[in-house]
């Protein structure tokens, strides 16, 4: 008879006349109401558990400075000083993290680290990512522009950083960002006077405002497509960047500082390669000034470190010594078909020999060792053979026939 009176929500004890809607589980009823506020509950406990988790970045657990270089160590070829700056960066990272509120306040120490292409900056921020236990995000910021203009907005660096975290603000708002390619938005002028150069200047203006630590308004998932989508405020106080940039050119800057005069400038003044490359050691905020960097962009990367060109031994140490070089790649690859791998020491100088001749450094390491390897990959899974040793004679006549000999010689011609 009076069925429909006995349902009722098991928590609030309302009748089913009282409310919008009554939602039946096994053993009774719960009403919209306190589904909703249970809602609200819960996800104001998972959000404190999720903070006090990151506010427990327990530092017995994480890594020391020793460590993290150990570990960048087994993946990046030399770059001992970056190495060493990076881990002490990452590691007063997660300290400032889990510093209680009322301490003296320990105040972020952004990077900048200066080297030549194609010698590590990426593959660094990579394996500390790797290791890492916040979100991290790299940024490109040769398509970053002022707002308004073709390209993406200063704020696309966070919305990045969101993504690496599925959208948990309060865990990107701990995160650490790579900038790469940092001298592209340099100023182009000397001149601070010079009329305002929209790719550099003003990129650096709306770059600042995140390195100092402001909230800024970050476009949800998918950019502004949807104007009536709430913008997420995310608070970049906390947020580590680190930048990356090849700086060509600046040994001029650092040699007219040290007042050496060396580079470059005037017949008889050239000096050579590896003395130019010495100075790069040298590198101090005043030469990423006089390179184009504003001053306030520099005084918020305050740890200036540099990366070594590569030379002919570095390049042998990187065919072989990572944990995962072309090397040990190729022999993983091969071991799959149950064949052995193995190259003479002759062969590898020879891949050695031509990335420095065609001036393709350790990116071109990987190119000249799959070109001449693409016969033997091709044929030997379908042969009974169980050995392959890469020999001179081998590499050498596979690169003459191949057309990448042909197109880098005409490249660098
Ligand atoms: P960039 O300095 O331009 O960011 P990358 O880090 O992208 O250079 O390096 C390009 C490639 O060259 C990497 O993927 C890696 O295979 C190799 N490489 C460059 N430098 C090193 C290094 N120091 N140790 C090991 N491999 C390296």
């Amino acid at each position: 008879m009076a069925k429909k009176e006995t349902m009722r929500c098991d928590f609030c004890g309302r009748s089913q006349r009282e409310v919008d809607l009554l939602i039946p589980g096994l053993n009774g009823f719960i009403c919209n109401e306190c589904a909703e506020k249970a809602n609200e509950i819960s996800k104001e406990y998972l959000g404190k558990m999720q903070e006090s988790v990151l506010s427990d970045l327990n530092l017995q657990e994480l890594p020391k400075p020793q460590e993290i270089k150990e570990y960048l160590d087994q993946y990046v070829i030399g770059q001992e000083s970056a190495k060493k700056y990076l881990s002490v960066a990452v590691y007063n990272h997660y300290k400032r993290l889990s510093q209680s509120k009322d301490d003296v306040d320990i105040e972020k120490s952004n990077i900048i680290i200066v080297g030549p292409t194609g010698t590590g900056k990426t593959l660094l921020a990579k394996t500390i990512a790797k290791l890492l236990k916040v979100p991290f995000a790299i940024v490109d910021a040769t398509v970053l522009t002022e707002a308004g203009y073709v390209g993406e907005d200063i704020e696309s660096l966070l919305v990045r950083l969101l993504a690496a975290c599925d959208y948990n603000v309060k865990e990107a708002e701990r995160g650490i960002v790579f900038i790469d390619e940092i001298d592209k938005i340099a100023r182009k002028s000397d001149n601070p006077s010079i009329t305002r150069d929209v790719s550099g200047e003003g990129v650096q203006q709306g770059l600042l405002k995140l390195l100092e630590g402001s909230v800024v308004n970050v476009p949800p998932q998918g950019g502004r497509k949807h104007p009536e989508q709430k913008m997420i405020p995310v608070d970049t106080k906390n947020i580590l960047f680190i930048c990356g940039g090849a700086f060509e050119g600046i040994e001029r800057k650092i040699a007219l500082r040290l007042n050496t005069h060396v580079v470059g400038y005037g017949a008889g003044n050239h000096v050579s390669k590896a003395e130019q490359d010495k100075l790069l050691h040298y590198v101090a905020p005043q030469d990423l000034r006089s390179y184009g960097l504003i001053p306030e962009i520099i005084g918020r990367l305050p740890i200036v470190t540099n990366l070594e060109p590569l030379d002919r031994d570095a390049l042998r140490r990187i065919l072989v010594e990572p944990k995962n070089a072309i090397v040990r790649q190729y022999e993983k690859l091969m071991l799959m078909d149950g064949i052995t791998f193995s190259v003479t020491d002759e062969a590898l100088d020879f891949v050695v020999d031509k990335a420095i001749e065609y001036k393709l450094g350790a990116r071109g390491l990987r190119s000249i060792f799959e070109t001449i390897m693409m016969d033997v990959m091709y044929s030997y899974p379908s042969t009974k053979k169980k050995k392959f040793e890469l020999t001179l004679d081998y590499a050498r006549e596979q690169l003459d026939k191949s057309n990448l000999d042909k197109m880098l010689t005409l490249g660098n011609s």
